[in-house]
């Protein structure tokens, strides 16, 4: 199928061209139709599938003409959840709508409402919003709704895993009843199928390749490796590989900075995105990244989540994510569009759990790279109860490391499965601290090297407790190689 074949205005056809899409994504296809006839829609895509011009292109088409001349009422609002995906989606309409003369603008949290309230006063088309600000603005009576015609709400599911769906619902109680309404989620739990259900009519479903078929195009890598040598090992392997573009994923803010102090160390430029940044250092990160200024940007889940970055060729999952399809969203920012890419990914101990819910939901193992310079040879969880009191400033640098990054408009945000994360972290079939705090110091080894073990196989193998002993350390150990583990502690050289 060719654009021309969606009975699009030469000036959106013109405007894609120029970015050099050469013919319609499969959601584009199915979407872009039923959209122009007015059909309400729900659509199951990931972002990297190309749903943002399934939706943006022919909202421009439809409101293209109608203008109201003075006065211009908005008459599409773009919901989403964060302010990165706000600013990227409103930039897509500025891209596609180039030739026509639709006005749009965004508005979103943790900045100055000043120049938001002064862009709606001049007048827009289209509203592209997260839901907090959205709130915010109306009921100081800056954003009227009553003229609306097209509601979508976009990343329906990461709303509702960021505690957003009450704002959600509230923004919805704005709206006028007869409208358009476009829904986009890349999963469907019940809770959004309920939502859809209320806020849709007679929808057209539009489904593009369910997500594991999507993760089977990216080539995908499993490096085990302890938490101490990540460092290293993303170190080794970037001065390693040829990539120019590399997005690398981190479990909480104080660890993407410890990254890339490292990668700085080793000169290889990086910048790091995550809550704790200022909104102007999360763009400058980000534009720096898109113009290739610096090689490396690492992410936290919260802060990368809708960034718009075509042509990923790597992703490294430096820690594993706490939720599985998680994993697959990262993953998805690279080979997207119909692009092929490489997502590499660190496990360490801690992590094999993880890493098993990962495997199960894509339905395959991750092949293993064994042969690299930092194997995995702690084969125990982190005995934290052993640890001996540490310094307040350390403590205090640590704990806030613990904490997961929080959504940025508003703190508490509900986490999906966070029971069952504590739960694998405090039960199942690894011991507690309480538990290997015997008489004489012990550790858990797998038996046999990791790298007899098919990659994956089982996660980790029934446990047996073998005597501490200074672990055989491959390579030769370098100065600030760790070697050894002891009770529960680290031990440089
Ligand atoms: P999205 O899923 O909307 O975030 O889009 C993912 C990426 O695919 C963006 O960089 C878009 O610019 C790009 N893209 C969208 N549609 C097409 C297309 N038809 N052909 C090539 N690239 C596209």
């Amino acid at each position: 199928m060719r654009f021309q074949d969606l009975k699009l205005l030469p000036a959106l056809l013109r405007a894609v061209n120029e970015l050099g899409y050469r013919e319609p994504t499969p959601i584009q296809a199915q979407a872009i139709p039923p959209v122009l006839a007015g059909r309400d829609l729900i659509g199951c895509a990931q972002t990297g599938t190309g749903k943002t011009a399934a939706f943006a292109v022919p909202i421009l088409q439809m409101l293209q003409g109608k203008g109201e001349r003075g006065h211009r009422p908005i008459r599409a609002l773009i919901l989403t959840p964060t302010r990165e995906l706000a600013l990227q989606i409103q930039e897509c309409f500025q891209q596609y709508g180039k030739y026509l003369p639709v006005r749009s603008a965004v508005i979103f949290g943790g900045v100055g409402q000043g120049p938001q309230v002064e862009a709606l006063e001049r007048g827009v088309d289209v509203l592209v919003a997260t839901p907090g600000r959205l709130n915010d603005l109306c009921a100081q009576g800056h954003v009227d709704l009553g003229s609306l015609e097209i509601f979508v709400l976009d990343e329906a599911d990461r709303m509702l895993d960021m505690g957003f769906i009450h704002d959600v619902r509230k923004v919805i109680a704005r709206l006028p009843k007869k409208r358009q309404t476009l829904l986009f989620s890349a999963t469907m739990p019940q809770e959004i199928a309920e939502l859809a259900g209320t806020i849709l009519h007679d929808p057209v479903r539009v489904e593009v390749t369910p997500q594991s078929s999507t993760v089977d195009a990216i080539e995908q890598r499993l490096y085990r490796v302890d938490k101490v040598n990540k460092r290293r090992l993303l170190v080794w392997l970037l001065q390693q590989r040829q990539e120019q573009t590399v997005l690398v994923f981190t479990a909480t803010k104080h660890g993407a900075d410890r990254v890339v102090k490292e990668l700085g160390r080793a000169d290889i430029a990086a910048m790091a995105i995550h809550g704790n940044k200022s909104q102007s250092s999360r763009v400058r990160a980000l534009e720096s990244f898109k113009s290739g200024e610096i090689r490396v940007l690492v992410a936290t889940d919260i802060a990368a989540r809708g960034i718009d970055i075509s042509q990923l060729p790597l992703v490294i999952n430096f820690d594993l994510p706490n939720v599985p399809e998680t994993y697959v969203h990262r993953i998805g920012r690279t080979g997207r569009a119909g692009r092929s890419g490489l997502a590499i990914s660190f496990c360490n101990f801690d992590e094999l759990g993880l890493l098993k819910d990962i495997e199960k939901l894509i339905g395959k193992k991750i092949p293993e790279v064994g042969d690299h310079p930092w194997p995995m040879e702690v084969f125990a969880p982190a005995l934290k109860a052993e640890r001996p009191p540490r310094r307040r400033e350390e403590r205090s640098a640590r704990e806030s490391d613990a904490q997961p990054e929080q959504a940025p408009e508003r703190s508490g945000g509900r986490r999906r499965r966070r029971g069952a994360q504590e739960k694998r972290d405090g039960a199942g079939d690894r011991k507690s601290p309480v538990q290997l705090s015997g008489a004489a110091p012990t550790k858990t080894r797998r038996p046999g090297p990791p790298k007899e073990t098919p990659a994956g196989e089982k996660g980790p193998a029934p446990q047996q407790k073998v005597p501490v002993r200074k672990l055989a350390s491959t390579p030769p150990p370098l100065p600030g190689h760790v070697v050894a583990v002891a009770d529960g502690r680290f031990r440089r050289k």
